[in-house]
């Protein structure tokens, strides 16, 4: 009676001095609903579930939740076809992960998480109380990066820019990759990166062979960076890569008068 219908619960029971009480627990929990649904609880099997049922649950609930494990299915699939969609899919999702840096920071009225240094709420535009404790935040996008031909990129995460980008070194650390056209000869496959650093925004030449420049705002002459040695951005700081030029500028409008 007991012992037949059931392994899952025969696994458990084995051992123990089950009588014939434990059927009503052994039946899966889907056959009792379907029984409670479309029967009043007068046969023996409800009645037995609930006077078994809360003994007998913690032993046969491990088992019953490895058991229906599909592992013999995975063995028996003659060819396991490797998703490349689902792989790039879980590769984004580790890569958005790394988004969502939690920093010190100031949030403004709106609650948008900012940097503390700035006036103003670098998400909406809006007066940041500067009185106000420091709290472990989300960071939020940093500013963007507009191209000379209007495409803009923004600055969540670390990035590596380049004309080929895609399978650089930086790349498989996680680095976005953020592939810029030149035509000129001068831009390397990955050429430089966008680092974050807390609030900051830097800006680093990786060794490449052209190397890269920078122009901050007011100024009139480009500097040639030092392989591998950050430069912190302000807004309005350009950089040439080749013959591309991109502009760092604030993610948020301009604070209202
Ligand atoms: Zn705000």
């Amino acid at each position: 009676m007991a012992g037949q219908r059931a392994p899952a619960g025969q696994v458990s029971s084995s051992s123990l001095p089950v009588q014939g009480f434990s059927a009503g627990s052994q039946l899966p929990p889907t056959a009792q609903m379907a029984e409670a649904d479309h029967f009043p609880p007068t046969d023996q099997l409800p009645q037995d579930a609930g006077q078994a049922g809360p003994a007998f649950d913690p032993f046969l609930d491990p088992t019953e939740l490895s058991a229906p494990r599909p592992v013999a299915q995975r063995g028996t699939n003659p060819s396991p076809m490797p998703d490349p969609d689902l792989e790039r899919r879980i590769e984004e999702t580790a890569k958005a992960t790394k988004l969502t840096a939690k920093v010190l920071g100031f949030t403004c009225a709106r609650a948008h998480p900012t940097d503390p240094r700035a006036a103003f709420c670098t998400v909406c535009g809006m007066p940041v109380d500067q009185t106000q404790q420091l709290i472990e935040v989300l960071r939020p996008p940093l500013g963007v990066l507009v191209l000379d031909d209007g495409t803009t990129f923004p600055v969540a995460a670390d990035a590596v820019l380049g004309r080929d980008p895609d399978h650089s070194e930086p790349a498989r650390q996680g680095l976005l990759p953020w592939k810029i056209e030149d035509a000129s000869g001068g831009m390397s496959r990955a050429h430089a990166e966008i680092r974050l650093a807390n609030w900051d925004v830097t800006v680093v030449d990786r060794g490449s062979t052209n190397g890269t420049r920078a122009r901050l705002p007011g100024y009139r002459d480009w500097i040639r960076l030092q392989p591998n040695q950050p430069l912190t951005l302000v807004f309005g700081a350009e950089i040439m890569l080749g013959n591309r030029m991109v502009r760092f500028e604030p993610a948020a409008p301009p604070p209202f008068g």
